[in-house]
């Protein structure tokens, strides 16, 4: 399912030329056209921080392969969220894991990002030829020039980020129009949510990522870089 050496090249011409033109299209327009393109070779990551990708790609693909990379340190919360997010929609989310027990590369150690988050996803992308994101560029200082649709040279997969150009203020919009079940978390001051031990929630005036990793000068788990 891989992509193939001599497929890149106009692979990446096509995704540059339509990078621009998605610039102002809605997700679910782009999303519709991933599933067009890329059919079985899409895969859906998704924190269940909220769902608003999962709704979108409801609506733009009806059926799709999403995956949840359980890194063993979620708040219980979290994975209630995500069952929640099952029901809701009638889908079944691909649970994928380290499969390493909790004191093997904890949660703060050099690596445990890599480990339990960068490795499990590298083997889902080997069944994948396009990856779904819910990244935004208001996200992180790393994130400010995500494209929408681009080649990923490191992964070798179509990485399409369709709410690349949201702010947070758009998802709560989204959030608040269409009544979407919202993470429990959310409603006690977490802003972004990630693994329990290194998420905090924020006070007025911090930004979302300020809860990420704090202390530990860490602003990316390296999913995205
Ligand atoms: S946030 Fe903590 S537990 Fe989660 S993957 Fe990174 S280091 Fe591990």
């Amino acid at each position: 399912m891989a992509l193939q050496t001599g497929e890149i090249d106009s692979l990446k011409s096509e995704l540059n030329e339509i990078n621009s033109s998605f610039e102002h299209s809605s997700a679910e327009n782009i999303l519709s056209w991933a599933g067009n393109r890329f059919a079985h070779g899409l895969v859906i990551t998704s924190s269940f921080q909220d769902c608003v990708l999962i709704d979108v790609a409801q609506k733009a693909l009806g059926e799709a392969r999403i995956v949840f990379l359980d890194t063993g340190f979620h708040f219980p919360e979290t994975i209630a969220y995500m069952r929640r997010i099952e029901k809701h929609y009638d889908i079944k989310v691909e649970v994928v894991n380290s499969g390493l027990p909790d004191d093997v590369s904890p949660c703060g150690s050099s690596n445990c990002c890599q480990v339990r988050k960068v490795l499990p996803l590298l083997n889902v992308l080997k069944t994948a030829t396009a990856w779904v994101t819910g990244i935004k560029r208001v996200d992180t200082p790393e994130r400010v020039d995500a494209p929408i649709v681009a080649y990923d040279e490191a992964k070798n997969v179509v990485k399409i980020n369709p709410l690349a150009a949201w702010t947070d203020e758009d998802v709560a919009a989204y959030e608040e129009k269409l009544n979407l079940p919202r993470h429990p978390l959310t409603f006690v001051g977490y802003k972004s949510i990630g693994c329990a031990p290194t998420t905090r929630p924020t006070q007025e005036g911090e930004s979302p990522r300020e809860g990420r990793w704090p202390g530990m000068n860490k602003t990316e788990c390296g999913l995205h870089i």
